[in-house]
């Protein structure tokens, strides 16, 4: 069992996942999770489907047992990300993630700047997970990221599924109260939970309930 069983990057069939978001439910209650969140694609969702999408989420969630958050994961675009004003307005939260296919690492980090300046994005997804094919950013770059996350209150989530950031990036994260949350990035309810890579890496950075955004909610 988890010490802070909670998963924040989770896959519907709203986007690009297989199960639906009461399956995502059901398997968190039943691996005695306290909080999940259901964090679709957003280019997935128009208007319409993003309106069933967030009330879905809330039914269910009022529904279920434990606390259930409504997101989105984003794209990072030049300039921000490309989750529209009209969908921050019903959401508890947003994630913005690199996607693209990127040469180099200065792209990469340029890209993740501009998502940690724009007010739309609360948590940056998977940060790192192609620098092992596009290289690794230097020391320098990647201290303007942690300031500028430091400043701008933006978090950063430690992914199980692409095992990043690494220890010395959580670390620092913890040093300078930057907040942390544990993703799945589940596309099947049965790997909802499978957080336990994250907790691992957070507590080895000495992370306690203070540092994890949702912390107030477990
Ligand atoms: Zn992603
Ligand atoms: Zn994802």
């Amino acid at each position: 069992m988890l010490a802070f069983p909670h998963d924040t990057h989770t896959h519907t069939v709203y986007s690009d996942g297989v199960g639906g978001i009461a399956d995502n439910i059901a398997s968190a209650e039943e691996k005695g999770f306290s909080l999940l969140g259901i964090t679709d694609h957003s280019h997935y969702l128009g208007p319409r489907s993003f309106n069933r999408y967030v009330r879905e989420v809330k039914r269910w969630g009022e529904e279920s047992g434990i606390t259930v958050l409504a997101g989105v994961e984003g794209n990072i675009v030049p300039g921000g990300t490309d989750v529209p004003d009209w969908m921050v307005e019903k959401l508890d939260y947003v994630i913005a993630s690199v996607h693209e296919w990127l040469d180099e690492p200065g792209e990469y980090v340029e890209l993740v700047k501009a998502a940690l300046m724009d007010e739309n994005v609360d948590v940056i997804g998977h940060f790192g997970a192609n620098f092992p094919h596009i290289g690794f950013p230097s020391n320098e770059e990647l201290k303007e990221i942690l300031e500028l996350a430091e400043a701008n209150g933006k978090a950063f989530e430690i992914s199980s599924r692409y095992r990043v950031p690494d220890l010395e990036f959580v670390k620092e994260c913890v040093r300078r109260g930057i907040k942390l949350t544990f993703a799945s990035d589940a596309h099947t309810p049965r790997r909802v939970g499978d957080v336990g890579w994250s907790e691992k890496i957070f507590l080895k950075a000495g992370g306690r309930k203070e540092d994890l955004l949702f912390g107030d909610l477990l």
